[in-house]
């Protein structure tokens, strides 16, 4: 039996219509959230992920900025932009898009952005506050994978669930979560022993590896739930073959465009998950949901505490 398929596209434009409401609710009291992205040097793959995120930012109204320093910048040039962009009231969230070049302290320029901005969650008082199970901002996309199961009404509680990588932006901020929601958390890494065994015992797997393909099919217990953050642009034939054995009219677009988008976890999984996200369209979509989700709860937290202050 094929997995039921976890939808990012259509869980994205729920929370989106959503957040409509809320930016409108906040306009009506004259804040508008605003997202100040800075993008450093050239990467064409760092330009593409920010013009979406100031698109989302367009499609729901919000404000947004663009910086983009040289590639030669410094680290005290980028600590500056930083402290101004903490200092500017009409700015809720503050993004740095990595990776930064090498010559720069990439630490501390996000220590350096100012906590009640942090919607990337990246800064140590968030991820503080998400090891204690405070509130506070989550790193986006293990937050549209909680949101994805919350969504989808994946039971967590009890649950075996399994990480697969261990990175500060999925891997360990994804098991935390899975931790508070109850489930019982195995963390794997490139050091872990015999991973089939382990990953057989799951109820609920993340792939976080950065690995097509690399999780095989009888490594799914039949029935698991698998949420699948890798996102890999496979372009050699032979591995495209061998991945899309089972697909293809996949198969066939790759041959025509050169390239396709998989997951860490086999394609063949579909047939023995119990439910799935897809690579493309499941959780990538929900990354750029949650920073936009990030951003409005930044707006709503930092500038209506202002105005109840204010108004005391
Ligand atoms: P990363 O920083 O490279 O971390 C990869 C993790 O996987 C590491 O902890 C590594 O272990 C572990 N790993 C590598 N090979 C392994 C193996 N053979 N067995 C077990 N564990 C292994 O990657 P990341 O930034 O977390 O990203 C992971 C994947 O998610 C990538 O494909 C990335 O493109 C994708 N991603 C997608 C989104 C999205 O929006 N959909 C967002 C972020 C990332 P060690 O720690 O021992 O090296």
């Amino acid at each position: 039996m094929s997995a039921r398929i976890l939808d990012g596209l259509k869980i994205r434009d729920l929370v989106f219509e959503e957040l409509k409401v809320q930016a409108r609710e906040l306009a009506a009291t004259g804040v508008r959230p605003g997202l100040a992205a800075l993008l450093v040097g050239e990467n064409p793959a760092s330009q593409l992920y920010v013009k979406s995120k100031i698109a989302a930012c367009e499609q729901l109204g919000l404000a947004s900025w663009m910086h983009t320093p040289p590639a030669s910048v410094s680290t005290e040039q980028l600590l500056q932009l930083v402290r101004n962009l903490n200092a500017d009231y009409e700015v809720d969230g503050i993004l740095v898009q990595l990776p930064l070049p090498a010559q720069v302290d990439a630490k501390r320029i996000l220590e350096a952005i100012d906590p009640p901005k942090d919607v990337d969650g990246l800064h140590p008082v968030s991820l503080g506050r998400l090891v204690s199970n405070r509130p506070g901002f989550v790193a986006c996309t293990p937050a549209g994978c909680m949101e994805i199961l919350r969504r989808y009404q994946i039971a967590l509680e009890g649950a075996n669930a399994v990480v697969l990588g261990r990175s500060d932006i999925v891997g360990k901020p994804m098991a935390l979560l899975l931790m508070h929601a109850n489930a019982t958390v195995t963390i794997c890494h490139s050091k872990t022993r015999d991973l089939p065994e382990v990953v057989r015992r799951a109820d609920i797997v993340v792939a976080a590896m950065g690995k097509a393909g690399y999780v095989q099919p009888d490594w799914i217990r039949p029935g698991a739930t698998v949420i699948d953050v890798g996102t890999n642009k496979v372009t050699d034939p032979t591995e495209a073959a061998r991945l899309l054995r089972n697909f293809p009219e996949r198969l066939e677009k790759f041959r025509a465009k050169g390239n396709v988008l998989l997951g860490d976890v086999h394609p063949d999984a579909r047939q023995i998950a119990g439910a799935l996200t897809p690579v493309p369209g499941g959780v990538g979509p929900m990354t750029i949901t949650m920073l936009m989700s990030n951003t409005v709860k930044a707006a709503r937290l930092r500038r209506l505490a202002d105005t109840a202050v204010a108004g005391q």
